[in-house]
């Protein structure tokens, strides 16, 4: 079994086609695959359409972006049924909003000596209501400005950076409600990802599991390999099933590709062993 459960298409910011992303995966050894968008399942067709083409398991899954004690989380929906209205609605409110943080984020590059920045994102995106700032990470670095999209987050938009706008996602409890309305499954992505201090931590799993959670990503591309025996350890601590996935944007972007992350460790409890 080579689970990959986490990654991206153009859908939301990744550089490939669904079917693209699918026969990458699928050349890589991946056997059991979901296409993971953010707050998009504009996707899921095509991608199961592709993988069932070509002989790999497919699960149809989604990233929703969240705000938890005024930071960012992203809570994966796996196995959720792509055509469930309360679903579907809770993604377009959370997509509601972008497009007018993306013209705040060119204004704010601007001031710091970047100019049309926001133009410059648009390029790399069908839908401007997706713009993101993995978008305006690629344009960066294409303008010369950074020399990757990691040195873009540490000098431009990541937290606290001159071109971070903060901003209200979805709420952890309607993310969560959305997900289990549509048949799916709740996994905290890559918690390695998240400045919270051990006691915001402890609160955060601890609500996940009020809400009904039970599972996180262990083995990400999203986390250092020091990160995949700390949460190897977090989820053996509160009995947490684990998930891997690559978190794959697109080709020169990211630790690792599609299918080529190491396996879950042994005595831990795969996610997707439900599914099977
Ligand atoms: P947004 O949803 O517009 O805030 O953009 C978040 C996206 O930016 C994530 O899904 C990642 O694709 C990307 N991202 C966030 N932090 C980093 C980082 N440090 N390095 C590279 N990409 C990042
Ligand atoms: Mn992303
Ligand atoms: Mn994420
Ligand atoms: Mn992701």
């Amino acid at each position: 079994m080579n689970a990959d459960l986490h990654c991206h298409s153009t859908v939301s910011d990744g550089q490939f086609a669904p079917a693209e992303v699918a026969a990458r995966a699928h050349a890589n050894g991946v056997t059991l695959w979901s296409l993971t968008d953010h707050d998009q399942l504009g996707g899921q067709d095509e991608a199961r359409q592709a993988a069932e083409a070509l002989g790999m398991g497919y699960l149809p899954g989604v990233e929703i972006s969240v705000t938890w004690a005024s930071r960012t989380v992203h809570i994966v929906g796996m196995n959720v049924d792509p055509a469930n209205e309360a679903l579907r609605n809770g993604l377009a409110s959370t997509r509601n909003g972008r497009a007018a943080r993306g013209v705040a984020i060119g204004e704010a590059l601007a001031a710091v000596g970047i100019p049309n920045a926001y133009e410059g994102a648009l390029r790399f995106t069908d839908d401007p209501d997706m713009i993101s700032r993995t978008h305006f990470a690629r344009f960066l670095v294409e303008a010369g400005y950074a020399q990757s999209t990691s040195d873009v987050f540490a000098r431009y938009l990541g937290e606290g950076k001159p071109g971070y706008v903060g901003h209200r996602w979805a709420k952890l409890a309607d993310a969560m409600k959305w997900i289990k309305d549509a048949g799916g499954e709740p996994i905290v992505a890559h918690p390695g990802r998240y400045d919270y201090t051990p006691v915001q931590f402890a609160a955060l799993f601890d609500e996940f599991i009020q809400l009904g959670g039970r599972a996180i990503e262990v083995v990400t591309g999203s986390h250092t390999p020091d990160q995949y025996r700390e949460y190897a350890d977090v989820a053996r601590r509160y009995g947490f099933e684990a998930s891997r996935g690559s978190d794959f944007h697109g080709a020169g972007e990211g630790r690792v590709d599609l299918g080529l992350l190491p396996p879950l460790p042994d005595d831990l409890t795969p996610v997707w062993e439900r599914w099977l």
